[in-house]
């Protein structure tokens, strides 16, 4: 799975995925046969401001009828999207490629559609706005679905892009290690601890409850669970 993000601030977001399980499934190959080539998962990043045509880089203006702060222009973005997935042909004609553009008011993002999009698709590139968001038309013309993370308001998209790599990035075989994943069945692991047996905060000392410590995994098990 290839992940294409279109942000200001390039910088920000790779020091991230270039971190941990996201930073370790760039760099393995996903198996040993010819079929297998190339790397788990793949981070790319596009920078507006590459593809500003004036000479200040200047990529936001004034919104057309009225109000406050600043939109992103539609050009550079699009620009920036050609740069990555334009000449993926296959890939675009087979439905693999899919746009998504970070908004407060998109469709909300949930692990089913991490599921989903590690499944269906071989690109997902990912548009973050900044300001007050982005020239509607590219969402028209790129075809793209705006998504949200949550019901807030971020000053930014990269957040939300970096949290939909991650959740998604985790849906593809073999980027989290066999134990990961076996964790990641159960959903949540809930309630969990490791050693020391007892610390203390405070003058106070806190305790792993008894039934951890007894071995009995099915009833650590319905305790997790809430039964
Ligand atoms: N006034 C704007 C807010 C823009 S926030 C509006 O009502 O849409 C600036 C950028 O941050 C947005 O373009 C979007 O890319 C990103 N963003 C902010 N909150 C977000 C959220 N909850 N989910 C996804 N993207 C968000």
């Amino acid at each position: 799975m290839h992940f294409h993000v279109i942000t200001l601030f390039p910088e920000v977001c790779q020091t991230y995925t270039d971190a941990s399980v996201l930073g370790r499934a760039q760099k393995t190959e996903k198996g040993k046969g010819a079929k297998q080539r190339g790397k788990k998962i793949s981070v790319s990043y596009y920078n507006p401001r590459d593809f500003a045509a004036n000479k200040h880089k200047k990529v936001d203006d004034r919104p057309y009828g009225g109000g406050p702060g600043m939109v992103m222009q539609a050009e550079p973005i699009l620009k920036a999207w050609e740069k990555a997935v334009g000449r993926k042909r296959a890939a675009l004609a087979a439905g693999k490629v899919k746009t998504l553009i970070m908004s407060p008011r998109g469709k909300q993002f949930t692990n089913k559609l991490a599921k989903d999009y590690a499944k269906k698709y071989d690109h997902l590139v990912l548009i973050s706005g900044r300001y007050e968001g982005i020239d509607a038309r590219v969402k028209k013309i790129l075809k793209a679905e705006e998504v949200s993370v949550g019901d807030y308001v971020l000053t930014g998209g990269e957040l939300p892009a970096l949290s939909i790599i991650d959740a998604t990035a985790r849906q593809v075989p073999g980027v989290l290690g066999e134990f990961e994943s076996l964790e990641d069945e159960r959903a949540t692991i809930g309630e969990c601890y490791t050693r020391p047996e007892v610390i203390t905060h405070k003058g106070k000392k806190y305790s792993v409850p008894k039934l951890f410590l007894s071995g009995n995994h099915s009833l650590i098990e319905n305790r997790r669970k809430g039964k």
